[in-house]
């Protein structure tokens, strides 16, 4: 694919919420794959852009913090039918964003399902309702009766977004590479059923960031390569995981949700301060953290198969995310102040001297061993594609970029998850921006080289249970 290809012609209006790493990241991107005018793109953010990055592109900015009050009245000055309400942004309501462009008839995209600040860390609310998975069920129940309708996507970055394409991709990789003669799945049952058909009994997406800066973390200072401000809200969700079929250790803390969907459970403590083993064909095995995201849920949920209305089959989801090396010292200190987020924030860009973003699903229970799909990008690569980027942050804008001509293309396709759009255009988009794109087996195993000391602990007969995976 050309560079610089025209993926779709877009006539409306692109409104972009938000303005941090990831509005930053995207501009360029925008003006370079859409056929698409400076006039045509407008920026509402809390902030104010101190970048002059919107300035460069000749875009109109507007700083206003949108509220549960307000939004309705900021917006929709400037939306229209056919417009495109573009969420990069925190702590502004997905639900409630989602709710005006249906009115509108306008086209939405947003990189995780955000609810107004302060719910994440509402401690008058249950654990449970603080969670992906209910802010996934309150949009599940949106669009029960808007199945067409204005395209709507939740969750299109890399992870979630991206993610649930390369669970595609591997599934078809290891159907291929074990000869299995197989049709392309056309349902989510067939997925289900072609993961089930290759043994899959745990899906990680497994993430190694290694940037590093010249600049190192400072006591006092949280540092990150994305959202220092989403990263933590994220972090202090409840741990959350897709809850698989062949688990038979129950978590002590864990707990269902009692209603919805059930695919995925819930642990009484943060996902920051919960961690697990996983492994990367780069890195080798690691400590991740356990960090709830929408996609553990959404993958979970569409591989479920059932008959008689019981599951028989799901694979376990779950995040195991390694951030750079100065975010996870961050996190060390924000969790012995109790939380307390450090008065100084950054978020690493022209200061990285070095390192990639490994990022990728991990798929395990097949005879051939772990799978690993995903992308090294480093940041020397991520500089020479685009501008005003990251490793991390391109990664995230290509899968936003693929998610946004896909529903250009598909306007009248409702509110959907990424676990619902053609992977294939979406992958065959990001890519030029994702650096390696590749698949690695492994024989790696969260047993491998344990000590047996605590040996009381694993359950050696099936290494793909949780209470395996899990840091205690
Ligand atoms: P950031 O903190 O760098 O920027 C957030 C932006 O939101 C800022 O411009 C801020 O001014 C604006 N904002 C905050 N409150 C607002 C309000 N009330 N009204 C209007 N604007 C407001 O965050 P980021 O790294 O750019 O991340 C943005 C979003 O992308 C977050 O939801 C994050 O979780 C998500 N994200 C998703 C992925 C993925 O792969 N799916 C990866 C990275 C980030």
């Amino acid at each position: 694919m050309k560079p610089d290809i025209k993926h779709a012609a877009f006539q409306g209006t692109v409104v972009m919420v938000g303005f941090g790493c990831m509005g930053q990241a995207m501009l360029p991107l925008l003006f370079r794959h859409l056929e698409i005018q400076p006039g045509q793109v407008k920026i509402i953010s809390r902030s104010e852009d101190k970048t002059g990055i919107a300035r460069e592109f000749g875009v109109e900015f507007k700083v206003q913090a949108l509220t549960e009050g307000n939004h309705e009245a900021v917006l929709e000055p400037f939306l229209k039918e056919n417009d495109f309400l573009l969420n990069l942004s925190v702590d502004v309501s997905s639900l409630a964003l989602m709710r005006l462009c249906w009115r509108l008839g306008a086209l939405y995209l947003d990189t995780c399902i955000e609810p107004w600040a302060e719910r994440y860390t509402d401690a008058s609310i249950s654990p449970s309702q603080r969670s992906n998975y209910a802010l996934r069920e309150e949009v599940l129940a949106f669009r029960r009766d808007k199945r067409a309708g204005p395209t709507a996507i939740v969750t299109q970055g890399a992870n979630p977004g991206l993610a649930s394409a390369f669970v595609k991709q591997a599934l078809l990789n290891m159907a291929a590479d074990g000869n299995l003669n197989i049709e392309k799945p056309a349902q989510h049952e067939d997925w289900a059923a072609l993961a089930l058909s290759l043994g899959i009994k745990t899906i990680h997406i497994a993430e190694r960031d290694t940037q590093i800066a010249n600049l190192r973390k400072k006591r006092g200072e949280f540092v990150n390569t994305w959202s220092v401000d989403g990263f933590v809200a994220e972090g202090l969700q409840p741990s959350e995981l897709g809850w698989g079929s062949h688990e038979r250790h129950w978590p002590a803390d864990a707990a269902r949700h009692g209603f919805g969907c059930d695919a995925a459970i819930y642990l009484g403590r943060p996902g920051a301060a919960t961690r697990v083993r996983s492994w990367t064909p780069l890195e080798g095995s690691y400590h991740g953290f356990l960090i709830t995201h929408g996609e553990s849920i959404s993958i979970a949920d569409h591989l479920t198969l059932r008959e008689n209305a019981e599951v028989v089959y799901r694979p376990t989801v779950h995040y195991a995310y390694h951030p750079c090396d100065d975010a996870v010292l961050s996190l060390h200190e924000v969790a012995g102040k109790n939380w307390q987020l450090q008065r100084n924030k950054r978020i690493m860009r022209e200061e990285i001297t070095q390192g990639m973003d490994e990022l990728g699903v991990l798929l395990m229970g097949n005879d051939n061993g772990v799978y690993w799909y995903g992308s090294r990008l480093t940041i020397g690569q991520a500089r020479q594609l685009a501008p005003h980027n990251t490793a991390t942050s391109l990664q995230v804008a290509a899968g936003v970029l693929g998610g946004m001509v896909w529903a250009i293309r598909n306007p009248r396709a409702g509110a959907v998850e990424p676990d619902d759009i053609g992977f294939e255009i979406v992958l065959e988009i990001a890519k030029p921006y994702l650096g390696e794109l590749v698949g690695v087996y492994g024989d790696w195993t969260p047993l491998l080289g344990r000590s047996p000391l605590f040996s009381e602990y694993m359950d050696k007969d099936d290494p793909w249970q949780f209470i395996n995976f899990r840091v205690t």
